[in-house]
């Protein structure tokens, strides 16, 4: 999930937080005042490896509280990063053909440490995305799978080196960086305040030819911000938060302008700084854009009708492995893509049914879907005819705020009735202005089950392992295996 960051309030206001992935960061939305962090109850904090009991213990089910995890012995006696990782880092897991038809969450919670602490953040395009690439297919081959790994090159992002000065004695330094994807700048130039929140409108009353356009976040995307300002002959875009606090954001490619955000209270200077006269900032941003590969990692199991004929549809069961940079990514999303393996390894020898099942692990999400806008872009629509459903696993084993079912109603409904007790937000037919994976399936008509919970440390270095809950990936992965068992999705999606 992608969106702004200042400071924490953003963070609880999940709903909002959920202007993810592309959304978020595309507009500049005022942050929801009021909100109180949520302490996270449950958590059961891991600091090394858990060895994983014989398959034959019979794994606890959603319903039943999971058995206090065994004794930790821990793995790694030096810190990780000090021996080098084999290029497929090796997870602790038995074979998979004994495994019991069940959802192991020790396994589970195997995966998010190989991933969010073995591997760390993995933002799409880059090595440790790639190293989380060769992970999956290692592991989904060892299920007896067949793998696929579809490639597409995704634009990345670095900021080499970024200061913005306020010459003076002494000079200083503002609270402030690029907007993912602004282009390189090196200027000294007069700081011009506009007007609003920078449309073409509040553009007539200023002259910013060559200079620094200095306007409020709000309202339109960062995007059309930096293109209005480029239109009117500005040198630079410069950002200033409606929140005390700096934020990030992005520009959703490569961008039309050097952008920049700076904190609402730097922001608050400049502004009572011009009321004395002018201002020149001296701006200094090196950015390196890059087009770079990323992957989707698709593993089938064929349906098989009684006779042996392949037969039935398909279903898709998604979750995407990247991260942000600034996250190790435990619960956004390995929280998601754990459970997917897991339930690839149970499925993949015990399947219900003929339906040909379709486990896609997307990358790229966190730059705007674009591994799952990749996928469904590659399908016919025989292809899309065919999907019975597509259910997206994204974000939920932390913290103690109700499960968010989000898709076609009656699999919403559906669905509710499968984890009885556990408290569930109101279904709704999508996120309120976000979204994830599950977004460009819907757009082309296949029905939809979307599985989330609000966390109040998305996106931060705090989204760590330690935080992970395996009740929550037990309760997650039991909900999926259960329909898959019982619930005639054909039926429900006519
Ligand atoms: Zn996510």
């Amino acid at each position: 999930m992608k969106y702004s960051r200042p400071a924490s309030k953003k963070a609880l206001s999940f709903l909002v937080i959920l202007l993810l992935t592309a959304g978020c960061n595309l507009f500049s939305t005022t942050p929801v005042p009021g909100n109180t962090p949520v302490a996270v109850a449950t958590n059961i904090p891991l600091l090394a490896t858990v060895v994983l009991p014989p398959t034959t213990a019979p794994p606890a089910t959603a319903t039943q509280s999971l058995p206090p995890p065994p004794s930790i012995t821990p793995l790694i006696k030096e810190a990780p990063s000090a021996t080098p990782l084999p290029t497929t880092p090796t997870a602790i897991i038995p074979s998979a053909t004994a495994a019991p038809l069940t959802f192991d969450s020790q396994r589970a919670l195997e995966h998010i440490r190989m991933l969010a602490q073995e591997i760390g953040p993995r933002p799409a395009g880059t090595e440790p995305g790639h190293k989380a690439t060769a992970y999956l297919v290692d592991q989904l081959q060892s299920y007896g799978l067949k793998v696929e790994q579809q490639e597409f090159t995704v634009p990345t992002f670095q900021d080499k080196g970024t200061t913005i000065t306020l010459p003076g004695t002494p000079a200083r330094n503002l609270d402030g960086g690029p907007l993912s994807y602004s282009p390189s700048v090196d200027i000294d130039a007069p700081v011009i305040e506009v007007p609003g929140v920078g449309s073409p409108d509040d553009y007539q009353r200023v002259d910013v030819k060559g200079k620094i356009a200095l306007v409020s976040r709000g309202e339109l995307p960062f995007r059309d911000k930096a293109q209005n300002a480029r239109n009117a002959g500005a040198a630079v875009l410069l950002i200033y938060n409606n929140a005390p606090e700096v934020f990030n954001g992005t520009l959703a490619g490569p961008g039309p302008l050097p952008s920049l955000a700076i904190s609402g209270k730097e922001g608050g200077i400049l502004k009572s700084a011009l009321r004395q006269g002018a201002v020149k900032l001296h701006i200094t941003s090196t950015t390196v854009v890059e087009q770079r590969t990323a992957t989707n990692v698709i593993a089938t199991r064929p349906g098989q009708s009684a006779n042996g004929q392949a037969a039935g549809q398909t279903i898709v069961l998604g979750a995407h492995y990247d991260s942000v940079d600034a996250a190790p990514g435990a619960n956004d999303n390995g929280s998601g893509t754990a459970t997917l393996l897991e339930l690839a390894r149970v499925l993949a020898h015990n399947a219900p049914g003929p339906n040909t099942l379709v486990f896609v692990a997307f990358d790229g999400e966190e730059l705007g879907l674009l591994g799952s806008k990749h996928y469904v872009s590659q399908l016919s629509k025989e292809d899309t005819g065919q999907m019975q459903v597509m259910l997206n696993f994204d974000m939920f084993a932390s913290g103690n705020t109700p499960l968010l079912l989000v898709g076609n109603p009656n699999l919403t409904d559906a669905a509710q009735k499968f984890v009885v007790g556990v408290p569930v937000k109101a279904n709704s037919s999508d996120l309120s202005g976000a979204s994830s994976d599950y977004a460009p399936f819907k757009e082309v008509g296949v029905p939809v089950l979307s599985i989330h919970r609000d966390y109040q440390y998305i996106h931060t270095p705090q989204d760590t392992l330690d935080r992970i809950n395996p009740d929550l990936l037990a309760q997650v992965g039991n909900l999926a295996l259960d329909m898959l068992k019982r619930y005639d999705f054909k039926k429900a999606t006519g």
